[in-house]
């Protein structure tokens, strides 16, 4: 029987999430859902001094807003917690101490200062200092000592270290699901730190033992972590385990040049990198987006359907989704394009539902009185919206339905408002004076029955009522416009325009 999917999501919280990090939990998502599989979080914690307060929770916050929820994880248990590294801190020395006896690792006791003096040693020669085979019989741990003076030190409490014992001369064929076959020379490999003095291991050892005891089937994350990946493959074998699949996610690059889409790159163009706010950082959820947009765009981000669709929903992501279809080649993050997915969720929202999110907004901006009734509003909104990416872009796309506009578009006014207008306008005044079922259909017949029979063009009168109306040439239907802020306030404006133009 085929071994049952499960896969992790395992960020270390030292801030907030980048959404390189939701790329890899949704990849990760999306595959156990599809394969009925169990999409676990495990929080890699082992660095203390690269703790930061209040990460974790920012970390889970993200995944309940993108609507990826993990089914295993702080919190929630199923039998393999816990699920923070630093609550598991008691499990990792038996391992470390089980390859030792392997003969697979090894104690090491050179100093951070003897280290650093070897390093900058050949760094002034023009080389790069790695420990492993070709020095690590002279530098000081337990294969250039012997097992006396090793057990001396340990007993007098010497701080040490316990180092892989990378083997010599062989070659190790990785397979990724997503770059296939990777050969690689262990020779070029250095004995990797997988336990440090102050009693933690380090990511590498953690994150194997958690693996496993996890029965973690895949392992999907960011390129970052291909080069850590023969380690971990020849940690597999020397605790003869089953080593579970991999999949190395490409880069999310920057929109323009080249490099990976950084922070700075969100702050100079003026997009989010981050799913929420952190401090100063501005947040997809913050700057208006759906968490369904950021959802799609993002699952594009690195895979594609093979088609030419590019609208899914969560649902339609699991059915479509594979490794296979992931490329290796970076993938360019385009910010236009997330406003783009964004319009689209936008639109396909109830009008009442977005009302509601723009009521908000106007209560923030203290709009009050007028017809600001949830009816109104919706209809506001289904006027607007085909025009909006955001909810944020409601205001200036209709804030003429709240308030007569404080200004009138200079540009428009010189092509509109012609001697004769002010003339015109107050003839209209009238003849809306006039009218008792103040509709929009009842407007336009009776108004443009005055047209006719005044033998005016529309273009003297539409133009300029647009621009007193609404402060510029923009805007619905105009008739539309009039039967919703009414009578009384379309004969006021037009007044008011009168005077002051
Ligand atoms: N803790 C690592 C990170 O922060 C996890 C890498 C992995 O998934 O193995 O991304």
């Amino acid at each position: 029987m085929p071994k049952k999917v499960r896969v992790r999501f395992a960020p270390s919280p030292t801030g907030p999430l980048h959404i390189g990090g939701i790329r890899t939990a949704l990849f990760n998502y999306l595959y156990a859902k599809k394969h009925n599989g169990d999409f676990v979080l495990r929080i890699e914690d082992t660095d203390q001094n690269r703790y930061v307060e209040g990460a974790e929770q920012y970390i889970i916050d993200a995944l309940d807003w993108c609507g990826i929820p993990y089914d295993e994880g702080p919190g929630k248990d199923s039998g393999f917690g816990p699920y923070r590294q630093s609550e598991r801190k008691h499990l990792y020395k038996k391992y470390a101490d089980e390859l030792i006896s392997r003969g697979k690792a090894y104690y090491a006791f050179d100093t951070a200062d003897k280290l650093d003096f070897h390093r900058k040693d050949h760094e002034a020669k023009g080389k790069t200092f790695i420990y492993n085979w070709h020095n690590r019989l002279k530098l000081n741990n337990s294969l250039s000592l012997t097992s006396e003076e090793t057990k001396v030190k340990i007993e007098a409490g010497e701080d040490f270290v316990i180092r892989f014992l990378t083997p010599k001369d062989e070659k190790l064929h990785l397979k990724d699901i997503i770059r296939g076959a990777i050969e690689i020379d262990t020779n070029i490999l250095d004995d990797k730190v997988l336990f440090k003095s102050d009693g933690m291991p380090t990511y590498h050892l953690a994150n194997i033992v958690d693996d496993h005891l996890m029965q973690i089937s895949h392992v999907i994350r960011g390129e970052e972590w291909l080069p850590s990946l023969a380690l971990h493959q020849l940690l597999y074998d020397a605790f003869e385990w089953d080593t579970p699949e991999f999949a190395h996610l490409p880069l999310i690059m920057k929109p323009v040049g080249k490099g990976k889409l950084s922070k700075r790159d969100g702050e100079k163009m003026g997009f989010p990198v981050f799913p929420l706010s952190w401090n100063d950082s501005l947040g997809y959820r913050e700057a208006g987006y759906f968490p369904e947009a950021v959802i799609n765009f993002l699952a594009l981000l690195g895979w594609n359907p093979g088609t030419e669709k590019e609208i899914f929903d969560l649902e339609e992501l699991v059915i479509a989704f594979s490794l296979e279809r992931v490329h290796k080649a970076g993938a360019r993050f385009d910010p236009e394009k997330t406003k783009w997915f964004n319009h689209h969720y936008l639109q396909n929202k109830t009008d009442t539902g977005l009302a509601e999110l723009f009521q908000l907004e106007l209560a923030k901006k203290g709009i009050p009185g007028h017809p600001v009734n949830k009816n109104y509003i919706d209809k506001v909104v289904s006027l607007i919206k085909e025009r909006a990416n955001f909810v944020s872009d409601f205001w200036d796309l209709s804030s003429y339905f709240f308030k007569a506009p404080d200004s009138f578009d200079e540009k428009a006014v010189r092509k509109q408002w012609k001697d004769d207008t002010p003339q015109i306008m107050n003839d209209l005044v009238a003849v809306l004076n006039g009218i008792e079922d103040f509709s929009s259909e009842n407007v336009e017949t009776l108004v443009k029955e005055w047209i006719g029979k005044k033998e005016l063009s529309f273009g003297k009168v539409m133009p300029p009522l647009r621009l007193v109306i609404v402060g510029a040439m923009k805007g619905p239907h105009l008739f539309d416009i009039l039967g919703m802020i009414g009578k009384q306030e379309s004969i006021s404006r037009i007044q008011k325009a009168i005077s002051i133009l």
